[in-house]
């Protein structure tokens, strides 16, 4: 089987309330369908049909202060409680402490011991190696974890030659942003399509988004908004080239954040772990409340360790 890792930074499973919440606001007619009717927020978990579950899942782990983004990913990766282990939650990127959780026990490197095949599925720009080359900029620990297992980040080259992602699904960011006039444009169906295809190629893969946590930190609705009706798209695309019997997607988050745009803070509600493939597959997450109880149960699923 192939897992894809979908995952989307900052988001929650937030209340029912259109001043705040842009899952409220959004229309994500292909999401909503999935969810018999409704909408990404707490009152739909959990739920259950055919190919889908939703649960929520809990990301303080037991320890004060909000949850951020170096640690919640971490534990993600590792399935460790790495800020009880520390004693606190730690972001945007890791410091040495969490930075030496992700050498080695990482689903990335658990792939690659198992002689399967895995990738991080985004396409990272020149500036950005720029920045890691000249240490102005640090790896967070989703491509720590990739570059720790020796795994290569995929390029700009690997973007136009079709091999990997743009974060933004549809590429618009490569000419809004980063001013490349020829990068490859998709629709956000066309991009899903193409996600599922990727994701085909490997064993276990992972997708990093992370616009929805700074969309977060914004309080910027216009821009959530768009990004969920953006992503409704690419899921249609995904599901509609994914083989739901024998393969599963997950999507997750490693703490809220856009769901609750009211504060431009972190928030300590409950993420959603959404699985999308059958149900022997979705069994693995079984009663799954915490965070670190990701990881393992994919490493079940994959045989790995
Ligand atoms: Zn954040």
């Amino acid at each position: 089987m192939k897992i894809l890792f979908l995952f989307l930074d900052g988001i929650g499973l937030g209340a029912d309330n259109p001043e705040t919440n842009p899952f409220v606001r959004a229309n994500m007619p292909y999401m909503q369908a999935l969810l018999g009717g409704k909408k990404l927020i707490s009152s739909a978990a959990p739920f259950e049909n055919t190919h889908i579950s939703l649960q929520a899942v809990d990301p303080n782990l037991g320890v004060k202060g909000l949850p951020q983004s170096a640690t919640g990913q971490a534990v993600l990766l590792t399935g460790i409680n790495i800020p009880a282990e520390l004693g606190y939650h730690y972001g945007p990127k890791p410091n040495p402490e969490v930075a030496q959780y992700l050498n080695g026990a990482t689903l990335f490197s658990k792939t690659i011991r198992a002689g399967k095949k895995t990738a991080l599925l985004n396409a990272y720009p020149p500036r950005y190696f720029d920045g890691i080359d000249s240490g102005k900029r640090l790896y967070s620990s989703i491509p720590l974890a990739l570059t720790n297992a020796g795994i290569p980040l995929f390029t700009h080259e690997d973007y136009f030659a079709g091999r990997a992602l743009s974060a933004d699904f549809t590429g618009k960011g490569w000419h809004d942003f980063l001013n490349y006039p020829n990068a490859p444009l998709f629709e956000p169906e066309v991009a899903g399509e193409k996600l599922a295809t990727l994701a085909k190629g490997y064993d276990f893969s992972f997708f990093e988004y992370w616009a929805s946590d700074y969309a977060g930190h914004k309080q910027d609705m216009e821009s959530a908004i768009h990004q969920l009706e953006t992503f409704d798209g690419v899921l249609k695309g995904l599901l509609t080239h994914w083989d739901m019997d024998n393969d599963l997607i997950l999507l997750t988050s490693d703490h809220g954040n856009m769901e609750d745009l009211g504060t431009r803070k972190h928030t300590a509600t409950s993420v959603p772990l959404l699985l999308l493939g059958h149900k022997n597959h979705r069994h693995a997450f079984a009663g799954a409340q915490h965070l670190t109880e990701i990881a393992p149960a994919i490493c079940r699923l994959l045989a790995l360790d």
